[in-house]
């Protein structure tokens, strides 16, 4: 399978290469599977990560980096509590979608969508080969100096910025 795309689907302006789950999978030296017993749309267990053959092409790139932070943690799919589930589940997710939408990524996405209000988040996910909950995770979790760098950005393209 071809891993060079001639499009590359971000384009940084900060010379970040764009986050491939599949690939950062394999450095790592887990295995994918295509799954119909997983329960949701993946889960990860002894260096192997299922996927629900249901998924999208961005559900599948989403569900990846998510098994992959479940692989680094050591977690082996198994809390205490529903509310360490809960509370871990979004632990994970804010680190994978850190590695899904870094700040430039997002502040490009700004540019090509022309806007940035809650009523654009359905074309910036789109943008970012993200589903929206990742977006919005990511999104809940900019620090001040991201918040800046983006707006920066968007001035710079000549667009009103509008809190995100
Ligand atoms: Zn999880």
């Amino acid at each position: 399978m071809p891993s060079v795309s001639c499009v590359p689907p971000i384009a940084c302006t900060r010379g970040h290469p764009p986050y491939d789950p599949v690939a950062h999978a394999r450095r790592l030296g887990l295995t994918i599977v295509q799954s119909h017993a997983v329960d949701g749309w993946g889960d990860y267990r002894e260096g192997v990560i299922r996927l629900h053959p249901a998924l999208t092409t961005v559900e599948r790139r989403v569900t990846i980096a998510h098994e992959i932070v479940h692989h680094e943690r050591g977690d082996d799919g198994a809390y205490c509590t529903s509310w360490h589930e809960r509370r871990g589940e979004l632990r994970v997710h804010e680190c994978a979608a850190a590695r899904l939408l870094p700040v430039c990524a997002l502040a490009y996405a700004v540019r090509v969508v022309g806007d940035e209000g809650p009523s654009s988040r359905p074309a910036l996910a789109d943008v970012l080969d993200v589903d929206q909950y990742t977006l919005s995770v990511r999104l809940d979790h900019l620090t001040a100096a991201d918040h800046a760098y983006i707006r920066s950005a968007v001035r710079r393209a000549g667009l009103w910025h509008r809190a995100l």
